[in-house]
């Protein structure tokens, strides 16, 4: 076991329609440790280049224009294997397909409209991590 911190969104859907509380929730539930938090809303720019890896996809433009639509929360999350516990939390791309309890089943619409962003792996979580936040926004990072 090993403690981990990931990178999360809630997208602009599940704010919306009001649910960064109950998603907020379900991540405290899950015994996850909030150490970052920003309520925002993503320029073009940003957006462009957080999901660079997606770049040569053809969802890639209507991507950027839903994570742009209104505001969104980062969230900078801590726990024992916060990576795959927040992926399994948040369930599958495809909100349509995602499993009963999970947050993109509950707040989700489709395979865009997904309420949440998390990390998929160390390497992403770091580099995500350090595209929105500095050490100091990290509570215990410095
Ligand atoms: P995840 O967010 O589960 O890691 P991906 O990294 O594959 O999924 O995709 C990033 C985001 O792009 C998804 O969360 C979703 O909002 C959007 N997306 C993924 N696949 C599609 C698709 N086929 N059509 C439209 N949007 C998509
Ligand atoms: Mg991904």
């Amino acid at each position: 076991m090993s403690i981990e911190r990931t990178f999360g969104i809630v997208k602009p859907d599940a704010v919306g329609k009001s649910a960064i509380g109950a998603v907020i929730a379900l991540i405290e539930k899950s015994g996850l440790r909030i150490v970052a938090l920003r309520h925002t809303q993503l320029s073009d720019a940003q957006a462009e280049g957080f999901y660079a890896v997606h770049k040569a996809r053809p969802f890639f433009k209507d991507l950027v224009a839903f994570m742009t639509s209104g505001p969104c929360v980062l969230m900078a999350l801590e726990g024992e294997n916060a990576i795959s516990r927040y992926r399994e939390l948040m369930g599958a791309t495809d909100s349509k397909k995602a499993v009963a309890g999970t947050i993109r089943a509950a707040y989700g619409t489709d395979i865009e409209r997904n309420a949440v962003h998390g990390s998929d792996g160390p390497d992403s979580a770091r580099i995500e991590l350090g595209f929105f936040f500095t050490g100091c926004d990290l509570l215990g990072s410095a």
